[in-house]
């Protein structure tokens, strides 16, 4: 929780360049799933985008031709919500929106994917 904090007030302070945002979303997410198990990447040919990997352990057990069940898919899901949760303590969700002037919109820039590992 204090990595949080720490980076909650460097955000505060203002504009982060892509590559202190990404390292500062893998440090808020490594404190809970560890380090190993977090890869952040920005887009090759987009740097505002984000691929956010997280990997945790799956549940003991064999689901039926390769294909999620019931029981992986919550597993997923939650993972996801606490990527979100985390983010967004952090804040450093807000610094990963862009504003599209247009349409007058704020979109996600980046993406979240969970693979449950053995
Ligand atoms: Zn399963």
């Amino acid at each position: 929780m204090i990595e949080i904090e720490k980076i909650a007030e460097i955000l505060k302070k203002g504009y982060l360049s892509y590559k202190t945002r990404n390292r500062l979303i893998k440090k808020a997410l490594a404190e809970h799933f560890g380090y190993r198990n977090v890869s952040v990447r920005r887009d090759k040919y987009i740097p505002v985008w984000v691929e956010i990997k997280v990997r945790v352990k799956k549940p003991d057990h064999k689901c039926l031709l390769g294909q999620q069940c019931e029981v992986c898919k919550k597993i997923t899901e939650e993972t996801k919500l606490k990527v979100q949760q985390i983010l967004d303590e952090t804040n450093l969700s807000s610094d990963l929106k862009v504003y599209l002037d247009k349409l007058k919109l704020r979109v996600h820039t980046y993406t979240i994917t969970v693979e449950l590992i053995d």
